[in-house]
Formats: C-alpha cells, structure tokens, sequence
C-alpha cells in the first residue's frame, strides 16, 4: 500500500474555509464592512452591482494597511486583532478569526487599496481564486478600497445556487441595517449601481433610525435604558400599537454587535405580553453592553450566535428593561436578579420557564447537565413550597430515567397525548413532540455515525431537477447519515434503497426527499444554519408523524418517554412549544 494522504493546496484549503464564511454575496458585504468598522472608519461608503453578484466595493477612511500587511490579509488566520486564545475573552472588535479576506479572495476577483495615512503612496493588492496576480505601490485616498468581482467565478454550483438579486439584495441591505445601526457615530453611504440608495450621516441612534426607516418611525419609539453591575441596555422599542404582522424590524446588538437570539428575544416579547395584538411584532433596536468575558461570540463563523455565562440574568434585565420603557410596570428596585426564586415568581408559570430554560439549553449548551437536572427537579417539586425550586437535594439522575418510571397513565385526545406525572397533567402536541424526538435523534446520528436505515420495498429511481439534483448529489454523505441509502445514476435521477428508520410508511420516499429539499432550501435563505442543523431541523420538520394520527398506547407512551428524554423537550427548533404541563393544584382550583 502507498500513502494516500496529502495536505491540500492553501487555495483549496480557502475554498473549502469560504463556505462557512461566505454563503452569499451579503456575507462578503458583511464582513468588508465590519473590517472598515474595525479600521477605525468615520465614513464607509457600499457599493454593489447586480445585488453584489458581479461587483461589491467598500471604501473606508480607516487606519489603511501597509505593503506588508496588506498582503498578509489575505492569508488565512492572519489578523491583527488576537494574539493569543485569552483576547478572545477582552474582544471589542467585529473581526477576530482572520478568514474573512482569505475566503473573500478565494472565491472571487479581488482587488484591494489601501494606504496608511502617514505615507504618501498606498498599496494595491490584484487576487484571482486566491493566487496574487499582481502588488504594486499606487497613489490613493488613505484608508482601504476592496472590490470584489464575479463572486463564486469559480465554483459554478455556488453561483448558480444564489437567489435571484431581488432575494440577494434584501439580505445585503439587511446586513447594511445591522452594521448602520450599531455604528450611528460613522457616516455610511450605500449605491445600487450608480443609485444612491441610502446617504446616512452620523448621528445619534434615533436619528439613524429614522434615517433607515422613515419619518413614521419618530413618534412609535420609546426610550429604553437601564444599567446594573452585569449588562447595560440602552436603545428604542417600537410602541405595541405599531407592532406588524411580520416579523424582520427586531434588532438585538451585544457589544455592538448583531446577534440572533430567540432567547432574548422572547425576552422581549415577555415585555410585550398582553400589549400586542395577535402573532404581531414589535420593532425594536436593542444594545447590551457587557464585559467580554461573559460572552462568547466564536460559536459560528459568522458570529452571529451568542453565549451569555448568565443568561437568565440577561432575560431578566432586558425584560425588565422593555417594560419599564413601555411604562407597563413598576418594578420594584430591589428586584435582585440572581436569587432564582424572585425571578421565577416574576417570569411566570412553570412551565413556561421550564419550556424557556429547556429551549434555551440548546443554545447555551455549556453547563447543559446540571442545569437539565435542575429543571427536572423543578417540574416535580412543584407540589411542594415554593422554596423548593432552589432545593436540589437529587442524586444525579438521568432526566429521562426519572421520567420513564413516572409517566403512568397516558392518553390519545385528536392531536394531543395526555400523560399523568406527580406534578399533573403533561399534555403533548403528538406532531411537534415527534419533531422534536427526530430532531434530537438526527442530530446524534451526525455525532454518532449512521443512522439506522430502514430498506425500501422497491428501490425507487427519483427524478430532480437541475440545481435540486446538485444539491442532493451534494448532501448524499449527510443525508446517508441520517439513514438515507441512496445512489446518484445519471445526470439527475436518485436512486433510493433505503430511508430513516421509523420514519414514514413504504412508498412516500418521492414525497419524503421532495420536502426535505424544499423545507432545506427554505431554511437556508431565512436561517443561518450549519449544513447538518439544517438538515436535521429540515427532516424532522418534513419527516414527523401527521397530527391526529392514532396512536397504540404503546406508542404514546413511548413518544412522551423520548419526548422527555430530549435535551430541550419543550420546544420545536421553529420555537413553538411541544408540551405544556396542568399543574395539579391548578386543576384543583377549578373546583374550589
Ligand atoms: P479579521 O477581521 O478576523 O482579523 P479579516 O480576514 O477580515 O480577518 O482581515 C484580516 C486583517 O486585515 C485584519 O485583522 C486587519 O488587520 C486587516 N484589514 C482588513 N480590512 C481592513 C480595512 N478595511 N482597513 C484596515 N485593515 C484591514
Ligand atoms: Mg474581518
């Protein structure tokens, strides 16, 4: 036997690092502008052609690059913002991980300026798929020109998955939005082609606001602002009265920077409770400051999720925060965010808090253990005094374990099985709680190997269209991993020998792949997700049992066991909720 290994050529390398980072023309707008941020820039001016599909360029006038620099940008983990693992923990800049212009440069034509201010001549760097085609001194402004050309030139698949430029667009300026609003102090400018589309100059953040959204905006905000030891918050929410039907105006920023976060959101959205009509959104433009060392941003290549080291504290002061600022409440200032027992006679029910906390888990998985356990304890000492929340006096037991022993009774009712635990009655949306078990189950599956597969009656040759059938061809690795067996024969067809076990009767195999596809794809422009996340949600959403199916009492048993033996059994990935828990002594109140 020869040896097969070989370590792959840095343009390769680049290619392959520049899917995580740049997924689509708005990635590469993203990331040039926070590296003109990070540079110091008072003004920043964006210009894109065809939805920055043939042409991005950002001009800043920041600190600029010298010869040298500038072309060790372009190398991969090359940044002048960390030196060693600990700066992660001191971070004030947007950029950190320095792959940015290497994966930008690797896929595209690129071609950089920049000049220091103190000399007279800059740099200009020419790169085509990562190869330097030419350096040379030239005269220019100080501070940094990057135009990037034919995004994806050179990885056909990749280009022909982009959007068309309407869809393409909207995601650039969305990441316009985060960065102009987190920077109101720095003047941006932004063309489409030769339009000038927006001409922003500094300001304070409720002017920016209304600069970006409209004059209307003025009188629908409310000032928010509260500080303690922890976190500081300061910025706008929308009056409940101008809330919309559909969601995208909600803007959270730590440390400046955009995040995503359904657990913060909801936090917001507690404030909101009983003021906003129904499945409506309101605006808001929120910033928490807090000391570096309780965050972690460097979960995901494009930093947009976040983890807290206390975010229960976090939920609590923003909460708090929002409701002050809506003049709903008149929270005592006492209120002392760190004792559990006052938060949780704040925050509501039970079960919400156990749904929040559970959901909120899978996020901020670090910990995850412990705090399961303390859930668990939570739900069943719920009988007994209050004080009991914060008594943890159980052995380490396995959440499900103690569950299983403790689901007795169970029943069927249309979409919905009902089981009886001490504390009372669980009832479990059936479609939502099987969602949840696959989702959980498919993610162990890319974590453990291959999933187990369940052999089709027939193979069946399945046909898909063009970018469909590239991209299936694409995912067959993962999707054999799930459970999937399946066979590429032509130049478009699939042949399917097998499916995830325990997942649909014989012969939907067309239907099954078909939404998976569709529900994947439709992920994949609204969400930020990792390829097996996504697919993983995408299956489990296509994939579970439809509601109202009945059930043998073997098998609602058996759903609300896995249910409860999830990491975060109460919520569906898309936040809606899986189970909700009748507490006895309120079904006692009923007949008082
Ligand atoms: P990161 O931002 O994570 O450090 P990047 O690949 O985005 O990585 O950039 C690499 C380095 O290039 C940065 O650390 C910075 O020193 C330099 N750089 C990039 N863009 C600019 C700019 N617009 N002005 C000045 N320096 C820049
Ligand atoms: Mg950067």
């Amino acid at each position: 036997m020869t040896d097969v290994i070989h370590l792959l050529p840095d343009s390769i390398a680049n290619q392959i690092a520049a899917g995580e980072v740049v997924q689509r023309p708005a990635s590469a707008v993203k990331e040039l502008l926070e590296n003109s941020v990070d540079a110091g820039a008072s003004a920043i001016t964006l210009i894109v052609k065809e939805a920055g599909k043939s042409l991005i360029q950002v001009i800043d006038n920041g600190k600029g690059m010298s010869e040298t620099d500038a072309r060790m940008s372009l190398e991969r983990h090359a940044t002048s913002k960390i030196r060693t693992a600990e700066d992660l923990f001191t971070l004030r800049t947007m950029g950190f991980r320095g792959e940015a212009l290497a994966s930008i440069a690797a896929v595209s034509q690129l071609d950089m300026k920049t000049r220091l201010a103190e000399r007279e001549l800059g740099t200009q760097v020419v790169v085509e798929g990562s190869e330097v085609k030419s350096q040379e001194l030239v005269g220019c402004e100080p501070g940094t020109s990057i135009t990037v050309r034919n995004l994806f030139y050179n990885i056909p698949a990749r280009r022909n998955f982009l959007k068309s430029n309407p869809v393409e667009l909207r995601h650039i300026i969305e990441e316009f939005f985060h960065i102009a609003l987190s920077r109101p102090e720095i003047a941006f400018r932004f063309f489409q082609g030769d339009e000038k589309v927006y001409d922003l100059p500094p300001s304070k953040l409720g002017q920016r606001i209304v600069n970006l959204f409209g004059k209307s905006y003025q009188e629908q905000l409310a000032a928010c602002g509260e500080q303690t030891d922890l976190v500081t918050i300061t910025g706008y929410v929308g009056k409940p009265e101008f809330a919309r039907k559909t969601r995208g105006e909600q803007y959270l920023f730590v440390n400046r920077r955009f995040v995503r976060s359904n657990y913060l959101h909801h936090a917001v959205m507690s404030a909101f409770e009983g003021l906003l009509a129904e499945s409506s959104f309101p605006f808001y433009v929120l910033f928490l400051e807090l000391d570096p060392k309780h965050i972690d941003v460097n979960m995901h290549p494009t930093k947009t999720e976040i983890k807290f080291d206390d975010e229960r504290s976090v939920y609590a002061v923003v909460s708090a925060a929002v409701r002050l600022a809506l003049g709903k409440h008149n929270l005592s200032p006492a209120l002392d965010f760190n004792a559990d027992v006052n938060l949780f006679q704040k925050l509501g029910s039970t079960a919400a808090v156990f749904a929040r906390d559970t959901y909120l888990e899978e996020r901020f998985s670090s910990g995850m253990h412990r705090s399961n356990l303390e859930n668990w304890n939570k739900l069943f000492d719920r009988r007994d005094s209050e004080s009991s929340l914060l008594d943890f006096r159980r052995e380490e037991l396995e959440p499900g374990a103690l569950m299983a022993e403790s689901v007795t009774e169970v029943l069927q009712v249309f979409d919905y099985v009902i089981a009886s635990l001490p504390s009372g009655l669980l009832i479990a949306r059936q479609q939502a709680a099987h969602e949840r078990i696959l989702f959980e189950k498919f993610l162990r599956c890319f974590k453990v190997g291959k999933g187990s597969s369940q052999q089709t009656l027939f193979p069946r040759s399945i046909h898909f269209a063009g970018n469909d059938f590239a991209l299936i061809s694409e995912m067959i690795p993962e999707l054999e991993q799930l459970g999937f067996r399946l066979e590429v024969f032509g130049k478009s067809d699939v042949l399917v020998t097998g499916v995830p076990a325990d997942l649909i009767q014989a012969g939907d195999e067309e239907q099954l792949l078909e939404h998976l596809l569709e529900q994947f794809k439709h992920n994949q422009s609204q969400l930020e997700l990792s390829l097996h996340e996504n697919l993983a949600r995408s299956l489990a959403a296509r994939g579970a049992m439809k509601p109202g199916r009945q059930l043998s009492k073997e098998e609602q048993k058996a759903l609300i066991k896995d249910l409860l033996s999830c990491t975060t059994p109460g919520l569906t990935t898309d936040g809606r909720a899986t189970f909700f828990i009748f507490d006895a002594s309120k079904l006692a109140s009923h007949f008082s």
